[in-house]
């Protein structure tokens, strides 16, 4: 991958901001088009900071990030003389090497910078200021930034937290910390039981769960009829957009229920140990700091534990006006939005034009698959074309 030094402005017809999944599967397509783009984003550095080591991924082989199908996880592997059944689950480590070979197929072009404002020019171009100073002009952005700026925190929750004592799972992935401590995780999904299970291999002395509802299943997830959807919206984008809201919370309820009302089998003997404590139905009541600053934490059940950090387990949730460099030029004030997320076209194009956004702030248009990395080829192919016949005019 070319990696350029950005001390000078400069112009293109494409600029990707995001250099995670989404945003490197855009570039490679958008290269593949020939057009004129540079991504700017530190590669995969959502997957590289805000997961800890050790993770397991619940995707499989098959979402890939190779729109034309060339550079597929399966072929990495064959590569190797392996094949999916030698690495799946598939661990963090293993994701990170596979789209580290794939950058380095398709060579893509990126600054692995941080767009600090983004603004829409009089003459229709956008300028990004990047935070080492420099400027980028472009005549379309695609924006793929991810989660990072979507972390959720509910506002009850944190009343009864003592401030500093908490952090989210996004910000708490250095696990070899908590060596003989003791930690609350709330929250009950995948990523609590799987931040148990790291925590308990990193030595953690006591690590309880709260969480509201019964203890998800140890089922392995259906993703297969994901796929069948993602492959049909390619020729009929607003297949989602188009559904009547019964049949969007159907489709949420079936995603929902595959993600959430589930845990991979492969968690169930890592915290099945006596000093990880699932707590469901349970709530935090209150919470004290003792006199010799220890934190003890009421639990609505009655129960009260002492531990030395509370790890929030509490997801993502899209929040569009979030974005700094959205808030720093000129475009929130003009950016329509609906519950956090921005209103897209069947191209991803916002109400701005030539601003196209994909990954997780697409979901409310898309399907809440935008999530995850099966929607990567899907935005890429619709994106793609949006911005081929943008810059052909
Ligand atoms: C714990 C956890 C486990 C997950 N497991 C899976 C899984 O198993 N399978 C799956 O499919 N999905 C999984 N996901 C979801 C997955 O992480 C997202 O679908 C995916 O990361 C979104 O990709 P993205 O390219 O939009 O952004 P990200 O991967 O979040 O990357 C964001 C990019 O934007 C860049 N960026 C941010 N701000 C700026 C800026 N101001 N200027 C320039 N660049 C910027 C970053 O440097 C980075 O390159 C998981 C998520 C979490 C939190």
């Amino acid at each position: 991958m070319s990696s350029q030094t950005s001390t000078v402005e400069r112009t293109t017809e494409v600029l990707i901001i995001g250099a995670g999944p989404f945003g490197i599967c855009l570039a490679a397509h958008v290269q593949k088009l020939g057009l004129d783009y540079l991504m700017v984003g530190k590669p995969m550095e959502f997957w590289k900071k805000n997961m800890p080591a050790g993770m397991y991924l619940r995707s499989a082989c098959d979402w890939h990030l190779d729109v034309s199908g060339v550079y597929t996880i399966e072929r990495y592997l064959e590569e190797q003389g392996l094949k999916p059944a030698d690495v799946e689950p598939l661990s963090l480590d293993f994701y990170l090497t596979y789209v580290q070979w794939f950058l380095e197929q398709t060579q893509l072009k990126n600054l692995p910078e941080y767009v600090q404002q983004l603004s829409r020019d009089e003459d229709g171009y956008f300028t990004a200021i990047l935070e080492n100073g420099s400027q980028i002009r472009a005549k379309q952005v695609a924006m793929a930034i991810g989660f990072k700026y979507f972390v959720h925190l509910p506002a009850d929750l944190l009343a009864l937290l003592p401030e500093g004592r908490y952090a989210h799972t996004c910000d708490f992935v250095d696990l070899q910390q908590m060596r003989d401590k003791a930690c609350l995780i709330l929250g009950g999904r995948q990523s609590a039981f799987e931040w148990a299970a790291l925590l308990a291999e990193a030595g953690a002395s006591d690590i309880h769960l709260a969480y509201r509802h019964d203890t998800p299943a140890f089922v392995e997830a259906d993703w297969s009829w994901v796929n069948k959807i993602i492959d049909g919206m390619a020729d009929n984008p607003g297949w989602y957009r188009n559904l009547s809201e019964a049949e969007k919370k159907e489709v949420g309820h079936r995603l929902w229920a595959e993600g959430r009302l589930k845990l991979e089998p492969w968690l169930k003997k890592r915290i099945s140990m006596d000093h990880v404590h699932l707590w469901p139905n349970t709530q935090v009541a209150s919470s004290t700091i003792l006199p010799d600053g220890a934190l003890e934490l009421q639990l609505d059940s009655g129960k009260q534990i002492m531990v030395d950090q509370i790890i929030l387990a509490t997801g993502y949730k899209a929040a569009i006006e979030n974005v700094p460099f959205l808030k720093t030029g000129n475009l929130l004030a003009q950016l329509e939005i609906e519950n956090g997320f921005p209103r897209l076209d069947e191209a991803f194009q916002s109400n701005i034009p030539g601003l196209f956004i994909t990954s997780l702030p697409a979901g409310q248009d898309f399907g809440p698959f935008f999530g995850f990395t099966v929607a990567v080829r899907l935005s890429a192919k619709l994106i793609g074309e949006g911005l081929r016949m943008a810059c052909s005019i």
